[in-house]
């Protein structure tokens, strides 16, 4: 795990507030090896062959190893994400639990936790589905990053640790298998060690990022440090 990496950044081409040349001049100044560019897409958006041309473009000006990154929430238990057409030339995309991935589709968390409440779903079998559509996600010809894992249960009233071992191996297998990675966040404190460990132990590369969406945020580990430290991982 590098501290000298940030992949998980995001730009003016969604939300972010500044443009990837800003976020670029921080990375360098910060003295950063690498910085993962992503964006926020969803079904319709327009701009991906603008965005991949722009990050190709400074990629050519600096030392800073870019990566060329999509965030796209999960939609359901088929791993499906929503991701617009015509995303040649993304290196990444960055599979996310904006919403919960029902077997139905995505629902908000909100409106789960009152179903949990009401005894209409067991936080068991929204935690399964959480899993199997995260698995799910993961074999396709991209790279495929596992976003903020798990940063949904909290909106759900539930903790990391309620999610069971076995589950959690069985994803991390599945990481292994298709050759995909998982993130560390920064933003989202999460995922802890603990649920980090059968990924690490299966060799599953676990990045650092913070999520940021401004400059000033780039780069900057508090809780990746601890998990590192915690996994016996951390690169310096
Ligand atoms: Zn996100
Ligand atoms: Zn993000």
């Amino acid at each position: 795990m590098n501290p000298r990496q940030d992949l998980h950044v995001h730009s003016r081409f969604s939300d972010g507030a500044d443009r990837i040349e800003d976020n670029v001049a921080e990375a360098e100044q910060l003295g950063l090896t690498a910085l993962g560019c992503v964006d926020h897409v969803r079904a319709g958006t327009d701009w991906v062959p603008d965005y991949v041309a722009a990050v190709r473009r400074i990629r050519a000006e600096t030392e800073v190893e870019l990566s060329c990154g999509i965030e796209a929430k999960l939609l359901d238990t088929s791993g499906a994400l929503d991701l617009p057409e015509g995303i040649e030339g993304v290196d990444a995309i960055y599979a996310a639990d904006h919403q919960v991935p029902l077997a139905d589709g995505p629902a908000h968390p909100r409106e789960v936790r009152e179903r949990i409440e009401r005894g209409e779903l067991e936080a068991g079998a929204v935690i399964d589905a959480i899993l199997t559509a995260t698995a799910r996600a993961l074999d396709r010809p991209q790279r495929v990053v596992i976003a903020h894992f798990l940063s949904i249960l909290p909106k759900l009233g539930l903790a990391e640790d309620a999610v069971p071992p076995d589950g959690l191996d069985a994803l991390a297998a599945e990481a292994e298998r298709t050759g995909q990675w998982i993130e560390v966040s920064e933003r989202w404190r999460c995922p802890s060690a603990a649920t980090l460990r059968p990924f690490a132990r299966r060799g599953v590369p676990i990045v650092l990022s913070t999520d940021s969406h401004r400059r000033d945020t780039i780069g900057r580990y508090d809780h990746c440090l601890a998990v590192a430290r915690e996994l016996g991982a951390l690169r310096t």
